[in-house]
């Protein structure tokens, strides 16, 4: 098993000092790349200053305020309240809780074939009995739809607080939604009264090219869920919505829904210098542009469909063999990459945004020669 000691942009290197680029980012968290000295920089600032205090909402919380502002000014007018927590589950979790207090309703409508977390909340939206079988019971009225069905959104009724989806479902292997379903969801949502949730907790900060992957579809959710790479390496998740959704967990109960170390101030300071870095060297401008050059590299006949969007993408091969010996070709020649939890005949590939054209160049090349 290998061991990593440390990291410096898009590479990590074992204890005998042998780099390895890092092609999946640890899963799609380390945006910017490992030890950005801004990122590290902040992190220290911060830990100079203070490193925490309560957040329940009685005290200003310096950096949560940055980061909410930071990220506001890209976001539409009904995403401007942030809930900062701890994990991507953590956020999911709150999401569900918030659309079940704001609608008065308990049904939630989830995709099948979605991954949003290992909390039994967010277990509970896993349609794979596999996974979730030896956990229930799980939580009661989660019903299930399959994604880009447009026939399965009758599922959706008066009687749903809530439809979760990923704008690119990830661990199908990476896998958009079609204009015309996210089209319909949205109908169908506004018709019921239902909020529409978008877990980006992968596709988002600019992993597909836009800091969130919903802007590609000239549609809002209600709710909008982040984490992964919002704490630029450090653990943080969010949900945001408009005020008016968010405030109805301000009271009945007070302290409805409360986390100790939620929207850490350190996790917060680097995730604020990390949006900072992305938008001061526009890594996002560049990410469409490395997509197409990816796509163009990976032609080989053991190559079935290359699929996905921006820098998430997956290649398809014939079977899992297939997919394992190339993983570990790849990691014998200094390249991490990975496979997905329900397509075991696909190869992930995700990496840091600021991987350059020559890189991926020598990456596509390792992988080419890993499936010969
Ligand atoms: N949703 C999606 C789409 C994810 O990819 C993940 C993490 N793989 C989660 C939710 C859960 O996030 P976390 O592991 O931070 O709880």
């Amino acid at each position: 098993m290998y061991e990593f000691v440390r990291g410096k942009g898009i590479h990590l290197y074992d204890r005998y000092n042998k780099p390895f680029i890092d092609l999946i980012s640890g899963i799609a968290v380390n945006n910017i790349g490992h030890c950005n000295p801004e990122v590290t920089k902040a992190i220290k600032d911060q830990v100079d200053k203070y490193s925490h205090q309560m957040v329940y909402g009685e005290y200003i919380v310096q950096p949560q305020v940055q980061l909410a502002k930071n990220l506001a000014k890209n976001l539409p007018s009904n995403l401007q309240s942030f809930y900062f927590l701890n994990s991507g589950s953590e956020a999911i979790e709150g999401a569900m809780k918030v659309a079940k207090k704001y609608t008065g309703r308990s049904k939630i409508v989830a995709m099948r074939n979605a991954y949003h977390g290992s909390s039994s909340g967010s277990l509970s939206m896993m349609s794979n009995e596999y996974y979730s079988g030896p956990f229930k019971p799980l939580l009661p009225n989660i019903y299930f739809m399959d994604y880009n069905d447009l026939d399965s959104i009758e599922i959706i009724d008066e009687r749903t607080a809530a439809v979760f989806i990923e704008p690119i479902q990830a661990e199908i292997g990476y896998l958009p939604a079609t204009q015309e379903f996210l089209n319909a969801l949205r109908e169908k949502c506004d018709k019921t009264g239902t909020l529409l949730i978008f877990d980006e907790i992968q596709t988002g900060i600019g992993r597909t090219g836009k800091l969130f992957a919903f802007e590609h579809y000239n549609i809002t959710p209600d709710i909008l869920v982040s984490a992964k790479a919002l704490g630029g390496g450090m653990p943080i998740g969010a949900f945001i919505s408009s005020s008016k959704i968010m405030k109805s967990i301000e009271d009945k109960p007070i302290l409805g829904h409360i986390s100790t170390f939620g929207g850490h101030p350190v996790c917060c300071a680097a995730g604020n210098a990390s949006l900072n870095y992305i938008e001061k060297y526009q890594l996002l401008d560049k990410v469409s542009e490395k997509e197409a050059l990816f796509r163009k590299l990976l032609v080989h006949p053991k190559i079935k469909k290359t699929s996905g969007k921006g820098l998430m993408l997956s290649i398809e091969l014939d079977n899992f063999d297939e997919v394992e010996r190339t993983m570990k070709r790849c990691m014998e020649h200094g390249v991490i990459i990975d496979w997905f939890l329900y397509n075991t005949n696909c190869l992930r590939i995700s990496p840091p945004l600021i991987i350059s054209n020559s890189e991926i160049h020598k990456v596509c090349k390792t992988i080419l020669r890993s499936l010969d």
